[in-house]
């Protein structure tokens, strides 16, 4: 009997360590997949939503082709992440498609010598993206718990040259002012003055202006002191909003 049972025991203990190994190795595997899970869906991303609307800087392309945006992403969207539409971060707010962050980026004629100031940072994907091509990145965003969730994970991901603060964007950040583009990721209804101030001479601006439902996303470039504007495409924002919550 004894002999029996022994037998019995060692098969136990063989099969658990099978067990054990099959779950370990089965782990590991999940976690590869899942990184260049990411990794293809992101090139995916790029080919059918980007490239395939016409945004061809390689700069632009290379920094969507990076950046982890499933991380700028709460948990429970993830596997939307990379889809073709905006998605809620929290607060009523959203990180904008991934179409729209391209675009916004594209046409501001960005190189790696550029100090760039965002209005609205949201969850920092936007700022990431820029701080991939540029030299630093400056951004503001008005919910407080936003700006500082999104400045941590910046920081953990290794973004040294973006920066953010929470305030009213509405008003810029002069201290660093004049800045070679300016990004704003949140409507009013009338282009912020300060924010042409700020603006260097030949510098790029990209906004949404307007009404609830009814955004123009619009360029402007500084040229002898004057706005030139051009009319880019219909878009939908939220409003940008003064630390009080009051609709600019
Ligand atoms: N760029 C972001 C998306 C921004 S959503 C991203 O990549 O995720 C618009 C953001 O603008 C929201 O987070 C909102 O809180 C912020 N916002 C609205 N009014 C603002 C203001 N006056 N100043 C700064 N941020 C503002």
């Amino acid at each position: 009997m004894l002999t029996i049972s022994g037998t019995v025991l060692e098969k136990v203990k063989l099969i658990s360590c099978l067990y054990l190994i099959i779950f370990l190795f089965g782990n590991c595997n999940a976690q590869d997949m899942k990184k260049s899970d990411y990794e293809d869906q992101r090139e995916h991303m790029v080919r059918t939503q980007i490239k395939s609307r016409g945004i061809s800087d390689a700069e632009v392309l290379k920094a969507m082709r990076k950046v982890p945006r499933h991380l700028f992403v709460p948990e429970n969207y993830r596997d939307q992440s990379y889809s073709d539409h905006p998605l809620p971060i929290g607060g009523g707010q959203t990180i904008s498609q991934p179409y729209i962050v391209a675009i916004m980026t594209e046409v501001l004629d960005l190189n790696r010598y550029d100090k760039v100031l965002e209005i609205g940072t949201g969850s920092g994907y936007q700022a990431a993206v820029l701080g991939e091509i540029c030299d630093s990145v400056y951004s503001i965003e008005v919910v407080e718990s936003l700006g500082k969730k999104a400045a941590l994970l910046l920081d953990d991901l290794g973004y040294e040259n973006v920066f953010v603060k929470t305030g009213d964007g509405y008003k810029g950040w002069k201290e660093h002012s004049p800045y070679d583009a300016i990004i704003v990721t949140c409507a009013p209804t009338e282009v912020p003055r300060p924010l042409i101030d700020q603006l260097h001479e030949g510098g790029k601006m990209v906004i949404p202006v307007g009404e609830l439902y009814a955004q123009e996303l619009l360029l402007l470039t500084k040229e002898d002191g004057e706005m030139k504007q051009k009319y880019l495409i219909p878009v939908r924002f939220v409003p940008m909003k003064s630390s009080e919550g009051r609709k600019y």
